[in-house]
């Protein structure tokens, strides 16, 4: 049965698809590009929040309507979506025929195999899957980095996230099994693996004896050959001396990405954070001292239950001392089974996204003068593949770029670059968070 499948969200759920593909093409299932062409489609949905929800919604019904027109015989659902609302899915939506939530993934050959017989396995089964290096996976995406899934679930309950709900607890991979896999990956020509977890830093903590994510990061770095390694979501809370020694040791990319989330401790509180304001800056000067040239990337969520005028300005006050290099901002959303829509002294979402909008203008201007100075700089740079500007051949990044969320450097001369290769490159010009870049 021909197969296409659409990713929805974050890079763990990208790990997940390529996942379920490596498993339908050992089982015979060829994988096709187009939509149209398919005789089973899949969608791998998110649930993160509401505007997320909505996106996998459409995206569902859009391919719906390709099972009235096309050869499409089955659509299944799967991801984070479908472990929330699983039986709600079933109920409201007809024209899905199967579902799967975020665990027993193997199970994707069976429920494709059987396409057309409505299958409920995401209500009966607990979330959060946790493969092995052995896994057939399948790299869908033609670029150089891949994502590896180091841990799954989290154990922190933030007051505003639903994750832990439909992603579990935390567990780790064991520490040979994410090196095995990292190595196989440098072995198949990946030249960036990304680790991604929804709590990285907490790493090892369930599995005694098996080391933490500093000795993971060490081990990668001494036992593979992959040229480029990002550990993504540190949580601040869990940042201490011995970890800051061993990311300062460990050959790992000069990037650091740490979600602080806010900057001021009333609202940190309420958020269940586990750290103060004034801990964060200490620790972002810290990892500027420990790791030479680092980039700082953060994420920052505005209009939490209890954000005064004051607490926001505390915020802004914050950003301005810790200047980060490449930050996000989101606005709050109420989420279902989560402690804080019950909160007093809600934001009116209009406020959130007026204050997001400042937010947003303070980080431009720090950041753009951070990236100013690199005007002349000589740079390592991985060519990820063409350029969708047109302007340019190529599209690249430095060590300080993680892919689809920061900026990219573009590369005019297409002789001098080769798609999946490093090149140095002298940076020409910046524009904004966009730098250009020439061979040297
Ligand atoms: S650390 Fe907090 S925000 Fe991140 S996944 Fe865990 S509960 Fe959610």
């Amino acid at each position: 049965m021909k197969v296409h499948l659409t990713t929805l969200g974050c890079p763990k759920n990208q790990v997940d698809s390529e996942l379920m593909l490596g498993r339908l093409a050992a089982a015979g299932h060829p994988i096709v590009e187009r939509a149209e062409e398919a005789e089973c489609l899949i969608v791998n949905t998110c649930a993160f929040i509401d505007r997320a929800r909505e996106e996998s919604v459409n995206t569902i019904l859009a391919l719906a309507r390709l099972k009235q027109r096309g050869v499409c015989r089955a659509l299944i659902v799967t991801g984070c979506l479908t472990q929330r609302y699983g039986g709600e899915i079933l109920r409201e939506m007809p024209e899905v025929d199967s579902i799967l939530g975020t665990s027993g993934l193997e199970r994707i050959v069976d429920l494709v195999g059987q396409a057309a017989n409505r299958e409920d396995w995401a209500s009966s089964a607990p979330p959060g899957y946790l493969y092995d290096a052995s896994a057939p996976r399948l790299l869908t995406a033609k670029v150089p980095y891949a994502y590896v899934k180091i841990a799954e679930g989290c154990d922190m309950g933030c007051t505003f996230c639903a994750i832990p709900q439909f992603r579990g607890k935390h567990r780790s991979r064991p520490l040979h099994d994410v090196v095995a896999e990292v190595d196989n990956l440098a072995k198949r020509g990946v030249q960036e693996a990304i680790l991604v977890s929804q709590d990285t830093l907490a790493y090892g903590r369930d599995l005694p004896g098996n080391g933490d994510i500093g000795d993971l990061l060490l081990a990668l770095g001494e036992d593979t050959r992959m040229p480029w390694i990002r550990p993504m979501y540190l949580h601040p809370a869990h940042v201490n001396e011995r970890l800051l020694d061993k990311l300062a040791r460990a050959r790992i990319v000069p990037y650091v990405d740490m979600p602080v989330q806010h900057g001021d401790d009333g609202v940190l509180r309420a958020m269940r954070r586990a750290v103060t304001a004034r801990r964060m800056t200490e620790i972002v000067g810290q990892l500027r001292a420990a790791i030479a040239d680092v980039t700082l990337r953060t994420t920052v969520l505005v209009g939490f239950p209890g954000e005064t005028p004051a607490a926001f300005e505390k915020l802004l006050a914050f950003l301005e001392d810790a200047r980060f290099d490449r930050l996000g901002v989101f606005t709050y959303s109420p989420e279902a089974g989560t402690p804080s829509p019950d909160y007093p002294d809600q934001v009116d979402p209009e406020l959130a996204a007026e204050r997001a909008a400042i937010v947003q203008d303070v980080q431009d201007r720090i950041a753009w003068e951070r990236n100013a100075r690199l005007v002349g700089a000589v740079v390592d740079v991985l060519v990820d593949g063409p350029s969708e500007d047109p302007a340019f051949a190529w599209e690249g990044r430095t060590a300080g770029q993680a892919p689809e969320i920061d900026g990219v450097v573009y590369l005019r001369d297409r002789a001098a670059f080769t798609a999946g290769h490093f090149a140095r490159a002298r940076i020409a010009e910046v524009e904004g968070y966009e730098l250009v870049g020439e061979r040297v």
